[in-house]
């Protein structure tokens, strides 16, 4: 018995490291990947997103608050399979090592200025959610 073979313009264009073309067919949508290489590029535009949204919070003074934000949307991404458990564990380990910091970056820019509230004075100036019940 011959194996039907799929018409080539219908195959999935994911091309492998070696130049191979993947020989599944593509989805019903308006994607030219099979549903398998289609859900890795959708998982991979969103680790990207999330990545951007993590990276940042690096280079300033982050608040744990910002952090668990950006947790909370890892969280959502991993339960609604937008990323791979792979990615979810990256960053979350990385914004465990930034949760672990927190207490050290609020010494030292107390130290720094020379205040002890002069960390959370900060933070009051970042958050928004301080900035919409400050006081004017
Ligand atoms: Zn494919």
């Amino acid at each position: 018995m011959k194996t039907p073979v799929p018409d080539p313009d219908k195959r999935c264009t994911f091309l492998f490291a070696d130049g191979r073309r993947c020989r599944m067919l593509q989805t019903r949508t308006d994607s030219t990947l099979c549903p398998h290489h289609a859900k890795e590029e959708a998982q991979q535009r969103e680790a990207e997103k999330l990545k951007a949204e993590l990276a940042c919070l690096s280079g300033s003074v982050n608040s744990v608050t910002q952090i668990c934000e950006v947790l909370g949307k890892v969280f959502n991404a991993l339960a609604e399979n937008r990323i791979s458990a792979r990615t979810a564990n990256t960053l979350g380990y990385l914004a465990q090592l930034m949760l672990q910091s927190a207490p050290s970056v609020r010494r030292e820019v107390n130290d720094a200025v020379g205040h002890t509230r002069a960390y959370d004075a900060l933070l009051r100036h970042q958050l928004p959610v301080v900035r919409k019940f400050r006081k004017v």
